[in-house]
C-alpha cells in the first residue's frame, strides 16, 4: 500500500511500493500540484490512485527533471483530464528528443511502457515551461514557486517551493549515492550550496528518492562533491591516460565514480570547445 506522508500544512510526499520515488503533493484551495509522476503507467496509476484518496481538485504535473522515473507516467495524468505539464526547458527539451531511448530503463518495472505497447504508453513532454526566472503557480490559497538554480544533476532541475516545504528532485538524494549519468558534478556542488542557503525559508526539504533532509546534510554533500572534483582533477593530472586511477580515492560506489570522471572529462572538454 501506498503511504502519505505530511511535510507541512497542504504539503505530502508518497513513496509508491517497489519503488523509491519521492512522488509531491501540495493542496490548494482550487488546485493541487503533483511532483513526479513514476516510471510508467503501472506506478502512475498508483500515484493517481493515492492523489485521489486526498483530494479531487483539478491536477498540474511538475517533472523535476527528464530521468523516466519522474515522468514516464504522465500519460495517466493525461489520460486522466490533466492538461498542465511542467518542467524546465531543458528537461522538455530533453524528453521531446531523447526520452523515448530511456525506455530501455523499465523493461522489468513497466514492460508495457518498456515495449512501448499498451494503455498510457506514449510520452507526455512538459507543456508548460520554466526559464531562467521563477514562476509563480497558483493553487488558490496557497502559491509555489518553480525555480531553477542552474545546472546540476542533469541541465534541467526544476525546484518547487511552497510556504513550508522545498521538493528538489534528485538534486538532493538520500540513502544512495548521487546520480551522475548526466550531471554537471562542479555547477552541482554550488547548486546544493545554494540550495543549503535557503534553509531558513523551508521547514522541509524533500529529496527525489530518501527520506527528508536537513540542510546540514545538503551542504555535506556539496562540499564531498567539491572535494571529489579536487580529487579527481589531481588523478587525471598525475595519471592522464588512465582516469580511472582516480575511482578508489573519491567518496562515492564504483559506478557512480566512474560517471563522475566521465562526466568531469566530458564537462571540461566541453568548455574547451566553446572556447
Ligand atoms: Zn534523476
Amino acid at each position: 500500500m501506498s503511504r502519505w506522508r505530511e511535510v507541512g500544512k497542504d504539503n505530502y510526499v508518497l513513496v509508491t511500493e517497489g519503488s523509491l520515488l519521492n512522488t509531491g503533493l501540495v493542496v490548494g484551495s482550487e488546485r493541487a500540484m503533483v511532483i513526479d509522476t513514476g516510471g510508467g503507467p503501472r506506478q502512475g496509476r498508483e500515484i493517481l490512485e493515492a492523489v485521489r484518496q486526498k483530494t479531487n481538485l483539478p491536477l498540474v504535473i511538475v517533472n523535476t527533471h527528464a530521468h523516466y522515473d519522474h515522468f514516464f507516467g504522465n500519460a495517466v495524468f493525461a489520460a486522466a483530464d490533466v492538461t498542465e505539464f511542467w518542467a524546465h526547458q531543458n528537461c522538455a527539451k530533453e524528453i521531446t528528443q531523447r526520452g523515448d531511448l530511456q525506455r530501455r530503463y523499465v523493461a522489468t518495472l513497466e514492460p508495457e511502457m518498456s515495449a512501448g505497447e499498451g494503455k498510457d504508453v506514449e510520452l507526455v513532454a512538459p507543456n508548460v515551461i520554466v526559464k531562467d526566472q521563477p514562476v509563480l503557480v497558483d493553487l488558490g490559497d496557497l502559491t509555489v514557486t518553480l525555480f531553477y538554480l542552474g545546472r546540476g544533476h542533469t541541465d534541467g532541475d526544476l525546484l518547487v517551493g511552497t510556504p513550508t516545504t522545498l521538493y528538489v528532485g534528485d538534486l538532493v538524494e538520500q540513502g544512495n549515492h548521487p546520480s551522475f549519468e548526466d550531471s554537471y558534478p562542479e555547477e552541482w556542488a554550488d547548486v546544493l550550496r545554494h540550495i543549503s542557503a535557503l534553509r531558513h525559508r523551508y521547514e522541509f526539504l524533500i529529496p527525489g528518492h530518501g527520506e527528508p533532509c536537513s540542510d546540514k546534510f545538503v551542504k555535506t554533500m556539496a562540499n564531498t562533491m567539491t572535494t571529489a572534483v579536487r580529487q579527481a582533477r589531481q588523478s587525471i593530472r598525475d595519471t592522464p591516460n588512465d582516469a580511472t586511477k582516480a575511482i578508489p580515492v573519491l567518496p562515492y560506489g564504483p559506478e557512480q565514480s566512474r560517471w563522475f570522471i566521465k562526466r568531469l572529462q566530458e564537462n571540461w572538454r566541453g568548455s574547451l570547445n566553446a572556447r
